[in-house]
């Protein structure tokens, strides 16, 4: 009886064994047969057992191809010890699984980046192999290559950026520290720049850019760094010189090079430039101060008339700058700043209007002048908290007169790094609303991405508070930092906004064009909306629609303008309170009027 009894329990698990190969069998076809992803499985050894359909599609190889060879005969040489690495993890226990990236190679020749997770099979009888499942992220992998060259450098000049400086200029300076080296840092800002431009043109402005820079890089030797820190003015970091005297030469090889006339578009061009230098260990022991000196002198050169000028303390007080940040502090007072607000535009038809406010400062001597030109400086003072209270108040209180006219307007203002590390910032905030009596979620801040990679801890603290207190957020010039997505996620932001110098340049140029659609694509994957900035053109508009983009921003539609203007815009442009959608859909009804 005992005999009979196991007997049948025996059949009874060989049916039941059978059955669960059969369904893990159709299980897995299922998922290797059915996904558009590659599957392959390769044996102990190596060799390919098995290579789903989609190898054709994918690879340009037939399965029946593929069977049989090394796996590693198609993984580029750079990438094969990542792979064996991989490999070898995976292959230490049953079940688990390892996550690599390489590049396969095309039967055209051409490499794809594959994203691949691969799980040991090797005890499950059904497979009895190594499962390598993988999916083509060249795109991606091309894009975050753009992101990378572009964070560091400077697209129109091709030069090392500001931030590339910088992480130079430390590297010097630890060096320099150790091995008691000097370091000769150089600000040099071309004369009558801004005439150039003028007169004939910001393409002729960007041709001249372009041959200084040029120029710059064959004046000095490949030791030394040449970056371009914005509009006309151009760092240089020396770090391998006997003495002063051959910083001197430097600089005046430099000069030389700029002396001989530019040709720019037919004309012939002559310009100056105003270089400032100051030296570690003489003036100062770090990066951000031997810059700031550096600046010092230039300005004392530009006053001078032109020329060089060494740092000297005496500059420091007398300089453009510090006059300047005295009047913004009386300024902010007096009130001689104002917003200007600038639509984003759904593209979607909506009952609501959104605005960024954007601060200018009417200054009394000098005219209208743009944030660039003093912000900064209040960052560099300690101005920025009371300039940036001065815009939530003002912001707010614009906000409040429109709801109380009937106007649905949301409006966004611009934090500022110091805003986040002030550990007071968010009850400044929560006061100015509890003031206003404005319903937070219409006001939201934007936030540039490299201001929250600066301090991340105590930005995503204070990032928090706000959101606790009813804000929304958005990430500000996305593209132009190099900020982990991941880290992004994290925070409770639901918008981000694609730095202008993507969107601009997307109808013309491959790289920004993949830039912004699958930063679009992130977003949305991220569960963000995602907003194009700088939209110059209908062109550009039709492009940003056809990618499913939310929204965008640019002087096509809106120009930033004063509050009187931006509400007859809001009344009165096709983009405005629409009912209708701007391609001429049918109107829903009138009462936006
Ligand atoms: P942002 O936040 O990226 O603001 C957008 C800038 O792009 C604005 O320059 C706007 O006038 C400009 N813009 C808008 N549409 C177009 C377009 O189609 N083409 C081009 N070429 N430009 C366009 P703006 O007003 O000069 O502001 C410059 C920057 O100053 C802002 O960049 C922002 O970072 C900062 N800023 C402005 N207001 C404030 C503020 O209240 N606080 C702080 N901390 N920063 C501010
Ligand atoms: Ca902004
Ligand atoms: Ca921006």
């Amino acid at each position: 009886a005992d005999g009979s009894i196991s007997g049948a329990v025996g059949v009874y698990e060989d049916a039941s064994r059978q059955r669960e190969l059969r369904e893990s069998e159709e299980r897995f076809r299922a998922l290797t047969e059915n996904a558009s992803d590659l599957c392959v499985v390769i044996d102990a050894a190596g060799t390919v057992r098995y290579a789903s359909p989609s190898n054709q599609h994918v690879l340009g190889r037939e399965p029946g191809q593929t069977v049989g060879r090394g796996f590693p005969d198609w993984v580029h040489a750079d990438d094969l010890t990542g792979v064996h690495k991989a490999y070898a993890t995976m292959r230490r226990s049953a079940g688990s699984t390892v996550r690599f990236t390489f590049r396969c190679q095309h039967a055209n020749g051409g490499w794809l980046w594959l994203d691949a997770v691969a799980t040991n099979l090797l005890d499950n009888p059904a497979v009895a192999g190594l499962v390598i499942n993988a999916r083509d992220v060249t795109d991606r992998q091309q894009a975050e290559d753009a992101l990378r060259q572009q964070a560091l450098h400077d697209a129109l000049t091709g030069l090392p950026n500001r931030t590339l400086l910088q992480d130079r200029l430390e590297q010097a300076l630890l060096a320099g520290g150790r091995e008691g080296r000097a370091v000769a840092v150089l600000m040099l800002d071309l004369d009558r720049f801004k005439e150039v431009n003028d007169t004939f043109g910001h393409h002729s402005g960007d041709l001249l850019l372009r041959q200084v820079a040029a120029r710059l890089q064959r004046a000095l030797r490949k030791s030394d760094t040449v970056a371009r820190m914005g509009g006309d003015e151009f760092s240089v970091l020396l770090t391998a010189f006997r003495d002063a005297t051959e910083v001197v030469r430097t600089v005046d090889k430099i000069r030389v090079a700029l002396e001989r006339p530019f040709p720019v578009d037919g004309r012939v061009l002559h310009i100056a430039a105003s270089i400032g230098l100051a030296l570690y260990p003489e003036h100062a022991q770090d990066a951000e101060t031997l810059l700031r000196l550096a600046d010092v002198a230039m300005y004392g050169a530009k006053r001078a008339g032109g020329g060089y000028q060494l740092y000297d303390e005496h500059d420091e007080h007398t300089s453009n700058h510090a006059t300047l940040a005295a009047e913004l502090r009386q300024a902010i007072e007096q009130g001689e700043l104002a917003l200007d607000y600038q639509p984003k535009v759904r593209f979607a038809t909506g009952t609501d209007a959104r605005v960024e406010a954007l601060v200018r400062w009417h200054h009394p001597r000098l005219g209208l002048l743009a944030p660039d030109r003093f912000v900064p400086l209040a960052e560099q003072t300690g101005l920025i908290r009371p300039l940036t209270r001065w815009v939530l108040d003002d912001a707010l209180r614009q906000c409040c007169a429109w709801h109380a006219a009937g106007l649905r307007i949301s409006v966004a203002v611009n934090l500022s790094v110091h805003n986040l590390q002030d550990p007071h910032f968010v009850a400044l905030v929560r006061s100015l609303i509890r003031r206003s009596q404005v319903e937070p979620s219409w006001l939201r801040v934007e936030i540039t991405e490299s201001v929250l990679m600066a301090d991340p801890v105590q930005a995503s603290h204070t990032i928090s508070g706000l959101q606790a207190l009813g804000l929304r957020l958005s990430i500000d010039d996305f593209g132009t930092g190099y900020s982990s997505l991941s880290y992004l996620t994290r925070l409770p932001v639901d918008e981000v906004k694609i730095d202008k110098s993507f969107v601009a340049g997307m109808a013309s140029n491959q790289n920004d064009a993949i830039i912004v659609r699958s930063t679009i694509d992130l977003a949305h994957n991220l569960g963000l909306k995602a907003v194009a900035e700088g939209v110059e053109s209908q062109h550009v508009w039709d492009m940003l629609a056809g990618l499913g983009c939310d929204s965008a921003q640019g002087y096509y539609m809106g120009r930033p303008m004063p509050p009187p203007e931006l509400e007859e815009w809001v009344r009165e442009s096709p983009w405005g309170l629409r009912r209708t959608a701007p391609a001429g859909a049918g109107r829903r009804d009138g009462s936006a009027r």
